[in-house]
């Protein structure tokens, strides 16, 4: 009979297998723990929503919604797009649910996975996650502040240096529609392509953007927001800045940063690693001002991040650092024989129910082989169990580390273990309100 022909996954989505997948969950969870210590709350929304919420969220003119939706009609012939983003699904959220007629800011932080249908390279898939922030509902200057460093104090914990920030202003609701006319005027004395004409008419601000050192040339003497900002729109912006200065989170000023969402407004950053080549961006955000009130809320600003997982971790990986433990487990369990293998399982669960990471080896493979796995595994104690040791009511535990060995009791096994391993990691137990 013919085989069956295998499956692939879809073209730009990775999987994440181990053991990659380890340093991938360590540096996404790192992220996330960023944003937990500076108290936000985790979020958990769908990966699919109405399609109007990005077409009016994150703005229709944009390549995100023009040219990458995964969008298709369900069963009940609604259009449904997989989410490119995490602002606009949590906008919708908060003002679904009234979080935003509590105590202001409302502070949250979610992970998980977005779809763009981009040409897939390397640091650029269809299927990428991010893990992101948004506060809702103030726009002090120290919340813009409190942002952008839960950011680069994320990628620090992570052991990053070699990222660079970046950030303006984009003005506010009045600055610029006014500046945007400056540039539209400026940008129509050019000899530019039809294309990019095209694009200066919709959206004046991306032509600055364009990469080609022929269009850069021109733009050289092009009007730049940063100085045409408001004096209230500037002085927010000094602000987050002195207080950027004050935490000595480091940062370069581009006026010419360009950011591929419409929604922002004054406050706007990116998180750059040279050392990732074309799809440099690690992460970025910014002020939504407008945001609430076009999908229908109250006049509510905001600000937030979006950090790529998968391009943090090729950074940690181009900057030479090992993020999470390899280890599968701290325990490895060898039986020899059948006797053996089920009290092993015993011994296995009793200690993983202390709270040991313990791993073993099944359908009773040789010493060696056995052995041969126990180091793969990354464990630090192996505990081998024969059958002379059963009759005697012992297991034999070796540090794999220092190769030292000694058979002990079956009820001290777990203490044998704790003294080889030192202080286990503190853990909050899940507990019952009294
Ligand atoms: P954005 O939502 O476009 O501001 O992107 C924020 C971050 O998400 C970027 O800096 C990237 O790290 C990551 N990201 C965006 N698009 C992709 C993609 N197609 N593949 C991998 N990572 C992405």
């Amino acid at each position: 009979m013919a085989g069956k022909t295998t499956i692939s996954a879809p073209k730009g989505v990775p999987d994440y297998i181990p053991p990659a997948s380890r340093t991938f969950v360590a540096v996404r969870d790192m992220l996330v723990a960023a944003a937990d210590r500076a108290g936000y709350s985790p979020i958990e929304l769908p990966v699919f929503e109405d399609t109007a919420l990005f077409t009016r969220g994150v703005g229709e003119s944009t390549d995100v919604v023009s040219k990458e939706m995964y969008t298709f009609t369900d069963r009940g012939d609604r259009s449904i797009t997989l989410r490119p983003e995490g602002t606009a699904g949590v906008m919708r959220a908060v003002i679904e649910h009234g979080l935003d007629r509590g105590a202001l800011p409302v502070k949250l932080v979610y992970e998980g996975p977005f779809f763009r249908s981009e040409a897939p390279q390397a640091g650029r898939y269809r299927q990428f996650h991010q893990v992101g922030i948004e506060a809702i509902g103030s726009d002090d200057p120290a919340l813009d502040a409190e942002v952008i460093a839960v950011g680069h104090e994320a990628y620090r914990a992570i052991g990053l240096t070699g990222y660079r920030l970046e950030l303006t202003s984009l003005g506010d609701a009045v600055d610029r529609p006014a500046y945007r006319e400056k540039l539209q005027a400026f940008l129509a004395g050019l000899p530019l392509d039809e294309a990019t004409r095209e694009r200066a008419k919709l959206n004046p601000l991306r032509v600055l953007d364009d990469k080609r050192p022929a269009v850069q040339a021109l733009l050289s003497d092009a009007p730049l927001m940063l100085d045409h900002l408001s004096s209230g729109s500037g002085e927010h912006f000094r602000q987050v800045l002195a207080i950027l200065d004050r935490l000595a989170v480091p940062y370069v000023v581009n006026p010419r940063m360009v950011r591929g969402l419409d929604y922002y407004t004054r406050t706007t950053f990116e998180f750059v690693h040279p050392l990732l080549g074309a799809q440099s961006g690690l992460g970025g955000g910014g002020r939504y001002d407008g945001l609430m009130a076009e999908l229908g809320g109250q006049p509510l600003s905001g600000i937030g991040f979006g950090l790529g997982v998968d391009r943090t971790v090729l950074a940690a990986a181009a900057e030479g650092l090992t993020v999470g433990q390899s280890a599968r487990c701290e325990v490895y369990g060898v039986p020899m024989g059948e006797g053996a293998s089920r009290e092993l399982a015993v011994i296995a669960g009793r200690l993983r129910a202390a709270g040991i990471r313990v791993d073993r080896s099944y359908g009773g493979r040789g010493l060696k082989a056995a052995m041969k796995s126990a180091d793969a595994s990354g464990a630090r104690i192996a505990l081998v169990l024969g059958d002379r040791d059963l009759e005697q009511g012992t297991v034999m535990v070796k540090d794999l580390l220092s190769g030292d060995q000694h058979p002990v009791a079956l009820d001290r096994v777990e203490s044998a273990v704790r003294d080889i391993l030192g202080d286990p990691t503190p853990t909050v137990p899940a507990h019952r309100p009294e």
